[in-house]
């Protein structure tokens, strides 16, 4: 099967160059040409020979595919579908599997949201995400398509990490994707217009803490551990109070921020109780919360707080020394906000 050249870094593309007689130099010249020109066929590589061009064609890919299909919102979010398959590592199964990307632009800012898996291991209660399973893992070329490939791409000022699955636990190809994103070679974005999400995936946290230098969201969602652990199983195996602690031991003041997801349900999370011990628990760490109201999916059980409990809860705790908003709610009427990612778009 082919490889992507998407994905690969400034040293692999001078050794696919090399691979295929080309001069070591013209590594440099195909990184341009996938990131910053970000062209889609070897043909508009028009400074590398037609013999190069036909070697490079028979042993690799460019990497890029178009979405296969699109739901607008009324709100001007815009959900799309890709097909993935044979370049997604470790797929379950033989056919095909579809992903989401969800492009949501707010008067100057355009942001994206990838998704980093097919489906999700995480099976967090209140997620309809969690309850497609694990389909496979997306290599770096199919985060990145995601990026690339939308209509709007060069719109984009943000990306967040925060689509199907979950980041930490597809480290490698997640920090990879970031690598080509942020480095001169690449598309030579600030770490600081991207944000990778995760509900607390201690060993691949650690390795994004010191390999990355974007900006990180935790999907906190209870500040008690066995609470907690009754709508994120995750928190069993790796607790709240550990990725805290290490956390900790980083230097938030400066450079990257670390963010709180918070999805607020009626009595279960938005009590007082709650409020002081996310402030006891947050302490010392210089953060912001995330209010996000909650959209009831497959399990009816859940219920949403009221708004007058969430703006009590972010004054409370804003009053208390913890920066804190409630996020906007977009693409609702789509299946494309928060948790809603059921690639419902593939069954049209
Ligand atoms: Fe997976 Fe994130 Fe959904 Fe949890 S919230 S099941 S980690 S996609």
């Amino acid at each position: 099967m082919k490889q992507a050249l998407l994905g690969k870094t400034l040293e692999e593309l001078q050794q696919v160059a090399l691979s295929v007689g080309l001069q070591k130099f013209a590594g440099k010249q195909l990184a341009q040409w996938l990131y910053v020109r970000r062209v889609t066929s070897f043909d508009q590589m028009t400074n590398i020979s037609l013999k190069g061009r036909l070697a490079l064609e028979q042993q690799y890919t460019i990497g890029r595919h178009q979405p296969v299909a699109e739901a607008v919102s009324q709100d001007g979010t815009k959900k799309y579908l890709f097909r993935i398959s044979n370049s997604v590592s470790g797929l379950t199964s033989n056919s095909s599997a579809y992903i989401e990307s969800v492009y949501i632009p707010d008067n100057d800012r355009a942001t994206l949201c990838v998704s980093t898996q097919a489906g999700c291991k995480m099976g967090c209660k209140f997620c309809m995400t969690g309850t497609l399973g694990f389909h496979g893992q997306l290599t770096a070329a199919e985060i990145l398509n995601q990026i690339f490939s939308i209509p709007d791409s060069n719109k984009l000022t943000n990306i967040v990490y925060m689509g199907e699955g979950e980041p930490m636990d597809n480290i490698d190809h997640v920090l990879r994707s970031l690598q080509v994103m942020t480095a001169d070679w690449g598309c030579a974005w600030s770490p600081k217009r991207i944000t990778v999400s995760t509900v607390g995936v201690v060993p691949g946290l650690q390795r994004f803490l010191q390999e990355s230098d974007c900006h990180l969201a935790i999907s906190l969602h209870n500040p008690f551990g066995a609470e907690r652990q009754d709508i994120m199983p995750i928190e069993k195996r790796y607790h709240l109070t550990d990725v805290l602690a290490l956390l900790k031991q980083y230097d938030w003041q400066h450079q990257r921020r670390v963010s709180f997801e918070y999805i607020c349900w009626h009595n279960l999370n938005d009590t007082v109780r709650h409020a002081k011990e996310l402030l006891r628990l947050l302490r010392g760490l210089p953060c912001r919360i995330n209010l996000i109201r909650f959209h009831a999916g497959v399990d009816q059980t859940f219920a949403g707080s009221d708004e007058k409990q969430m703006e009590w809860l972010r004054d409370y705790l804003s009053d208390n020394g913890i920066t804190t908003t409630i996020r906007r709610s977009r693409g609702e009427d789509i299946l494309a906000a928060c948790g809603m990612l059921v690639n419902a778009l593939s069954q049209e």
